[in-house]
């Protein structure tokens, strides 16, 4: 692996994540998730292949995103042999799922995901979860812990909500740093997420609670009137306004709402006009 970066001219990128999958167990074991020879799959970040291969030699529809572009090219050459298989040059956040594949069919999503890009991955595969029938992505470990965090935990944040509101989570198995070259400081664990609607709210409704959570949960020694005051770019007198709607405590922190919490707050938030407006 380290000859084929050096023949490459590939020096590992910590910005792009780069900690390649060196151990074929684990690529297979990733794999052997994915049964059905013919499901499509999405690799988000396919860098040397030690996944994507093990996914393509099946003959599925297969469509790998690579951001790095000698690692791109090299790419390309893998999976010619599979005539199924396809290689996009770019970022996958500025591609569109309709687009990659256009037939219209739901796909399972798989990548080990680079850090930085792990929240915008996760809206980006959620956001288009009509097209998704699961995904299973490996993170780093204390990132799988804030996915499932609860309110009031130190790991609860955003994305922690965004996911509640829109996706089932299970651990299927943790991955050490041996596994990858080169050696991340941290282990990765590997999670199987299955889009769903949280229960009893509209499209329009969890847009609006992920888009509260994301503006109460920016500050977090700040009140809740204080915080979305400042993440709606409200007058003070407006959220408190809009708090005593949901009724909800004006001094309680954004960290400490629950998800249905989140649900009231946009409604509330959704009937007085969107105030601060966007999304
Ligand atoms: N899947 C390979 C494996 O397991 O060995 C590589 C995983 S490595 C952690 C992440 C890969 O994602 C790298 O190849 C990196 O260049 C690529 N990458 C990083 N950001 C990306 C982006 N925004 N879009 C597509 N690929 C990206």
């Amino acid at each position: 692996m380290a000859g084929t970066l050096r023949a490459l001219g590939v020096h590992p990128s910590k910005r792009l994540g780069q900690n390649f999958l060196s151990d074929p167990r684990v690529a297979r074991r990733i794999a052997g998730l994915i049964p059905d020879p013919l499901e499509p799959v999405l690799e988000i970040g396919p860098g040397l292949g030690a996944l994507s291969l093990e996914l393509a030699a099946s003959g599925r529809p297969f469509v790998a995103v690579e951001l790095d572009l000698r690692l791109a090219e090299y790419m390309e050459g893998e999976l010619r042999p599979f005539p199924r298989a396809r290689l996009v040059r770019g970022d996958v956040l500025d591609h569109r799922i309709e687009e990659l594949f256009p037939g219209g069919e739901r796909l399972t999503v798989v990548g080990n995901l680079p850090y930085s890009i792990t929240t915008p991955a996760l809206e980006w595969i959620f956001g288009q979860k009509e097209r998704v029938g699961r995904a299973f992505l490996m993170v780093q470990r204390e990132f799988a812990e804030r996915l499932t965090a609860k309110p009031g935990s130190k790991e609860y944040g955003s994305i922690s909500v965004f996911l509640a509101l829109n996706a089932g989570v299970q651990n299927c198995f943790r991955v050490s740093p041996g596994a990858f070259h080169p050696r991340p400081e941290v282990d990765s664990t590997v999670l199987e997420m299955t889009p769903r609607d949280y229960p009893g709210t509209t499209g329009e409704e969890r847009d609006a609670a992920s888009r509260m959570a994301r503006a109460s949960m920016g500050s977090r020694r700040k009140t809740l009137a204080n915080s979305l005051a400042k993440g709606l770019d409200l007058p003070g007198e407006e959220a408190r306004a809009l708090l005593a709607d949901a009724r909800l405590d004006p001094v309680r922190r954004g960290e400490t709402l629950s998800v249905p919490e989140f649900v009231s707050l946009a409604r509330a938030w959704i009937r007085r006009g969107r105030p601060g407006g966007g999304r």
